[in-house]
């Protein structure tokens, strides 16, 4: 603190004392050119004259009062001294005179003999008759006598009001960094406790130390945010993330068709998908976490998630077949899996519970079983028939030829019936199996319908049906196979003879249409079929639901038949008919449809 005062005092006496300097110089100069000048002007005479104390030159120094004044001289042109002024203990310097006029007026420095001081000495001609006479020397200490006091005096005064200033500066500025060091304290306690070694403070505990640890703790808590953002930022992805994959792991679970729900091993569901809610008539998020008692009204079901509370039963697969109370038609497969640990196959997690639909795999067994029963007695019913007629003809001896005739006939008839049936079912065997390959080859169209028309007119004529035939000349030759479109012929004409009444008419028909495509039509007069039936007739096994169809014999394959033989064709059939008037079946295909199966292969 003493210190920085005496520096301060310092600079301000330099400062003080070089300006004082600078002002003695200029007034030494000002009085040295203005009396050299004056004397220069004067009168040779009045120069010359005089004492030390009564001269022109004397009066002139004491009108300027110069403390630092040394001396005045006049001397001739040899260096004479003709008339002298001095100041108490000034011995004047001998020096050398200019010569040349543009010299004569002029200053230099010169070195008092006596105490060795430095003196400004200014000089200027002195004039006699147009003559250079001599010259006027005038002399001044170069060094001000005065200043160094009064700079002391000065400098003393201004020292002791900046010591003070100094010195209560560094007490107020003490007392406010005492808090800071404190802080300062603390900020490094607070680093080294983030795990950071705060760099050694340069100027002990001073304003620099705080400033220094400030910044460096402000540092660390930039950079202690900035990790936090960045975790928290990480964080935040990390549980997108999760949320995301959470999101997709329901949402599969959610669109699988199977109601799922997971229970853990106090039969608590810990999970449950969408499905379950109409299932079991409950909110998914009311079961989560609640005891099997309070929610589950199947009791049925109840009881099987019950099951899986012992020990010994939770390991194991077990399911069950769920008749729900609103539709007793449906079935539900109710299937448990042990769900074990990953890492250890002895510790269970729970149990997964998964319940199926399987009304449809349930009707199909239905249906199935239904069929074989109505297969048995179809097939039972013409081997009864077989049989009679068989131990019939055995008696030969007693039968007329007619009555031989119609016990054959009835043979005959019987067995085509149970052809037909077998024919079909294994047809629709093969259809379902994919084993079907469908064996195309150019055949005459007129051919084809002439043969199916010819196989079918006995069969019309016996039932007092009229059959007939209607194709173009131009009618041509198509690709497909002939044996399986036989057999969709055969449907459409057996149906339309089987569907007629006697005195009915059958058209069976063909036409070429645009686009390289073709149209065979059967046409009857029969029984008709109501518009809601229209729909379900190429369905497998279906039957209009009418006394005049349930007159004539049939199992409901022959339409279903038909419509796979003509798609696997890449064609299209549709009915058009009104009960009671008549029925048009019509089957439109590609005449030639190499091209389109090669495309369709591609
Ligand atoms: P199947 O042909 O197996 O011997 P089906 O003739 O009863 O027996 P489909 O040929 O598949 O079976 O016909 C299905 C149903 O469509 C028939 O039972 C009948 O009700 C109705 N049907 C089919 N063709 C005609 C038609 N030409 N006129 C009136 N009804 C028809
Ligand atoms: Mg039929």
């Amino acid at each position: 603190m003493i210190t920085a005062s005496l520096v301060v005092i310092a600079i301000v006496s330099g400062l003080l004392y070089q300006h004082q300097i600078q002002q003695y110089e200029a007034k030494v100069r000002d009085h040295g050119v203005a009396l050299s000048r004056a004397l220069s002007s004067a009168e040779y005479a009045q120069l010359v004259s005089g004492t030390d104390k009564g001269s022109l030159m004397r009066n002139l120094v004491n009108v300027q009062n110069n403390e630092d004044f040394a001396y005045g001289v006049i001397v001739n042109t040899t260096g004479e001294k003709l008339n002298e002024t001095t100041s108490a203990g000034s011995i004047v310097p001998a020096a050398a005179m200019p010569t040349e006029p543009f010299a004569w007026f002029g200053e230099h420095n010169l070195i008092s003999p006596g105490d060795g001081r430095q003196i400004r000495e200014f000089f200027a001609p002195i004039m006699l008759d147009g003559q250079l006479a001599g010259f006027v020397r005038i002399g001044y200490y170069s060094q001000p006598t005065n200043i160094l006091s009064g700079q002391i005096s000065s400098l003393a005064l201004m020292a002791l009001p900046i010591f003070l200033l100094t010195t209560l500066s560094y007490f107020l500025i003490r007392r406010e960094i005492k808090p800071l060091s404190q802080l300062s304290q603390k900020m490094e306690q607070a680093s080294l406790s983030y795990g950071v070694q705060v760099a050694a403070p340069m100027h002990g505990q001073d304003m620099g130390d705080f400033i220094q640890r400030f910044d460096q703790f402000i540092q660390l808590v930039q950079s202690r945010v900035s990790n936090i953002d960045a975790q928290a930022a990480s964080a935040q992805t990390v549980t997108h993330l999760l949320s995301y994959k959470n999101k997709k792991a329901e949402s599969a679970l959610n669109s699988i068709p199977d109601a799922v729900l997971v229970i853990d091993d106090a039969c608590i569901p810990t999970f449950a998908n969408q499905k379950i809610e109409p299932l079991l008539s409950v909110n998914r998020d009311d079961i989560i976490g609640q005891p099997p008692q309070d929610w589950c009204k199947n009791k049925v079901v109840l009881e099987f998630l019950m099951r899986f509370k012992s020990a010994s039963t939770a390991k194991h697969n077990a399911s069950i077949e769920l008749v729900p109370f609103d539709n007793p038609d449906r079935r539900i497969l109710v299937s448990a899996f042990p769900l074990f640990s990953p890492h250890d196959q002895n510790t269970l997690f729970g149990m997964l519970i998964v319940f199926r639909d399987i009304s449809k795999e349930h009707l199909a067994k239905q249906a199935g079983a239904e069929f074989v029963s109505h297969v048995s007695h179809e097939l039972k019913t013409p081997l009864n028939t077989l049989s009679a007629y068989s131990e019939l003809l055995l008696d030969y001896s007693t039968l007329a030829e007619t009555e031989r005739v119609d016990a054959v006939n009835v043979i005959h008839g019987e067995v085509e019936r149970m052809s037909a049936l077998i024919n079909n079912l294994l047809n629709i065997s093969k259809m379902e199996t994919g084993t079907l390959q469908l064996a195309r080859k150019r055949v005459k169209m007129q051919d084809l319908l002439q043969d199916a028309f010819d196989s079918m007119n006995n069969n019309a004529l016996g039932k007092g049906v009229e059959i007939s035939l209607k194709i173009p000349p131009d009618i041509g030759s198509v690709r497909l196979d002939k044996e399986m479109f036989r057999i969709a012929i055969d449907n459409l004409l057996s149906n339309a003879i089987k569907y007629s009444n006697a005195g009915g008419k059958v058209t069976l028909s063909a036409q070429n249409l645009d686009n390289d495509e073709m149209q065979i039509t059967v046409r009857d007069q029969g029984i008709g079929i109501s518009p809601e039936d229209c729909e379900k007739i190429f369905n497998k096994y279906y039957r209009a639901n009418n006394s005049e169809t349930t007159l004539r014999s049939g199992h409901g394959l022959g339409l279903f038949i038909t419509k796979q033989i003509i798609e696997m064709h890449h064609g299209m059939i549709s009915v058009n008919s009104e009960l009671g008037k008549g029925t048009e079946f019509t089957i439109t295909f590609k005449a030639q449809p190499v091209q389109l199966e090669e495309a369709l292969a591609a």
